[in-house]
């Protein structure tokens, strides 16, 4: 009997469906597929809005009538839910207003400046026979304050603004000194205690400040004192400009903050703990040496604690299973540095502070799927069933891939984990869920480059940069030269963009290209190519990873434009073929588990 199936596959992010008809002889012909965002936590009721609207979208493309449709399948969704979280482990305070690192985006004039600070009005009273840096309140306009430098007759090396008007005094001044504005709190600056001002040369950093043995050299200090302004070089490296004051009994202190405990539970009750702030090599080891593990808990005061505990009860609410049954199965841990306000700080300064960043996984015995299917069927007529495991239905799907051959593994990237399988000769299908995927990366590139802004962050790691430098073109990252016949606009003008398309879209930061485009990598390396070891490993622990010959990739990260060739290059390391998987032929890496849903009911009408 002919008859017609959609498979749908509801996922964490996306919602895919897949058409077909299947005649009398059990000859499949695809009909159509779409994906959706998926609408709400996977397996609850909100997921209809998603799957109607995805529905739509493939009968359209197939010029068909949702009446035409026979069965509905949806997936046995693996019942996995990820989050991510981060907890910072250092802190960087000044106290006493002591030194300062500052980066304004409109320094002007060039190189260092050393000198006592006084106030811009005192300097008429000031001894002769020394160099002096002289603080501009905002009470004292660019006018005043530059006839004030150009009628005094003391040496004076550099100035310190606090409006934004650097450049305004600059060119009214008959001297060329290095001068800092935006300075917020400046009258938290002491006067009569020496100051260094520095900006950095055409396309350059500050060269001396970001040092510490020219700190020491200016300040006069000694060993110890040395080791203890490294916090201060170390913030100033990479800026443009930079003030550092000293005062007698000013510090800045790197603080270690107390970030609490993991604890790793196994199948006897033994726990292991292990310490966040000793860094996510010391977290990840302590988690792959652990032999069954079934649930992870965190200190209660930490971030962790509070994450993990917070996504066993939002999966408790959704399944109605016993909070028993409920488990954090894994996690995967990043050391990040990310940008954070100084505490005590004159100009807003930031630090980077060190970090770890961790994506979480809870497990389940089984979503509610069934609930799905019934009410599936309540509102559109159609039969609907709960029918296959996930990860066989992706790997059905991915074997659809030219060139693939069993024993198979794939490597389902997708949103908030990474799963993976493999099926052996006769048909047997292991399966691994990790922790930590596309969801995560995008938070590592949002965090560490203190965008505040997921949107942007998704758009960073999905598209490659450039930078506009001129109305008519832009470099590329890849050193390309790309022309437009039209003026761009003025506001992309000297920025980097990321290119979405014909889109460019700005982002509003100070980083270079290089360093937003080395965050991007290395937060895909640390997640996936790290993921994608780990998974082999477990899936291959009673053969070897070199019998695994064929690795084909799905899900939607494997749509990335750089993420399957780092995963290639490590693992041909391992001997291994791994690519993008090409669904059907036509489908690329997404589609596999909605098409392994249609081809498991070939034959079984
Ligand atoms: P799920 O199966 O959990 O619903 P998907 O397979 O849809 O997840 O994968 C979702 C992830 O794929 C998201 O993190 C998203 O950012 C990422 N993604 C989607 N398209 C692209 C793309 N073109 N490049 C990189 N990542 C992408
Ligand atoms: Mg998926």
């Amino acid at each position: 009997m002919k008859r017609t199936i959609a498979g749908i596959d509801i996922g964490n992010s996306t919602t895919e469906v897949c058409i077909a008809t299947i005649d009398q002889h059990e000859n499949i012909v695809f009909k159509a597929s779409s994906d959706v965002m998926t609408t709400g936590t996977k397996g609850t009721l909100d997921n209809i809005r998603g799957i109607k609207e995805a529905l739509g979208k493939a009968l359209d493309a197939a010029n068909m009538h949702l009446s035409e449709i026979d069965k509905i399948c949806l997936n046995e969704a693996a019942p996995v839910i990820g989050d991510t979280a981060m907890e910072t482990i250092t802190e960087t305070i000044i106290t006493d207003s002591t030194m300062i690192g500052h980066d304004p985006s409109t320094p002007s004039g060039e190189g260092l400046g050393v000198g006592e600070t006084i106030l811009i009005t005192s300097l008429k009273y000031a001894d002769a026979d020394r160099s002096y840096i002289v603080i501009i309140p905002k009470e004292i306009d660019y006018e005043s304050a530059a006839k004030l430098i150009n009628e005094s007759d003391k040496r004076i090396t550099g100035a310190i603004v606090q409006n934004d008007e650097a450049v305004l005094v600059q060119n009214r001044i008959n001297l060329f000194i290095p001068i800092v504005d935006e300075v917020k709190y400046i009258e938290r600056i002491p006067t009569a205690v020496l100051a260094a001002i520095e900006v950095g040369g055409t396309g350059k950093s500050v060269q001396s400040l970001s040092n510490p043995y020219s700190i020491a050299n200016i300040f006069k200090l000694t060993h110890e004192e040395t080791k203890r302004i490294i916090p201060i070089a170390k913030s100033l490296i990479g800026n443009r400009s930079a003030v550092v004051v000293r005062t007698p009994h000013g510090e800045v202190k790197e603080k270690v903050l107390p970030s609490g405990k993991l604890s790793l539970i196994n199948e006897k009750g033994n726990v292991t703990k292990v310490n966040i702030d000793h860094g996510a090599a010391k977290i990840m080891d302590s988690i792959s040496h652990m032999k069954e593990l079934v649930n992870i808990e965190g200190d209660a005061e930490s971030n962790v604690g509070n994450m993990l505990k917070r996504m066993r009860r939002e999966l408790y609410n959704l399944s109605n299973a016993a909070m028993q049954n409920i488990s954090i199965k894994d996690l995967l841990a990043v050391d990040v540095l990310v940008p954070i306000d100084v505490k005590g700080a004159l100009a807003g300064e930031v630090s980077l502070e060190k970090a770890v960043a961790i994506a979480a996984m809870v497990k389940t015995d089984k979503l509610p799927m069934q609930m799905l299917a019934d009410a599936i069927f309540k509102e559109l007529g159609i039969e609907s069933e709960v029918a296959g495991v996930e990860a066989v239905m992706a790997s059905l799907g991915a074997l659809t891939t030219r060139g693939s051959s069993l024993p198979l593994a794939i490597l389902d990237l997708g949103g908030g984990s990474t799963d993976a399988a493999i099926v052996s000769k006769d048909g047997t299908v292991k399966t691994v869920h990790l922790a930590g995927a596309g969801n995560f990366i995008t938070m590592l590139i949002n965090t560490q480059l203190g965008l505040n802004n997921l949107s942007l962050a998704e758009d960073i790691k999905k598209h490659p940069l450039a930078k506009v430098e001129s109305l008519f073109y832009i470099r590329l990252e890849t050193g390309e030269v790309k022309f437009f016949n039209e003026p761009l606009s003025p506001k992309v003008f000297g920025r980097v963009v990321v290119c979405k398309g014909n889109e460019l879209i700005p982002i509003e930061t100070k980083h270079s290209l290089e360093k937003i485009m080395m965050t991007r990598k290395a937060a895909k390396k640390d997640v996936f190519v790290q993921n994608a070891v780990r998974a082999l490993r477990e899936i291959a622990r009673d053969h070897e990873i070199k019998n695994i010959s064929n690795v084909v990739l799905v899900g939607g990260s494997a749509l990335d434009f750089e993420i399957p060739h780092m995963i290639l290059e490590e693992l041909s390391y391992y001997n291994i073929v791994v690519g993008k998987g090409e669904v059907r032929g036509c489908e690329g890496p997404r589609n596999a588990v909605a098409t392994g849903l249609v081809l498991s009911k070939v034959g079984r009408a």
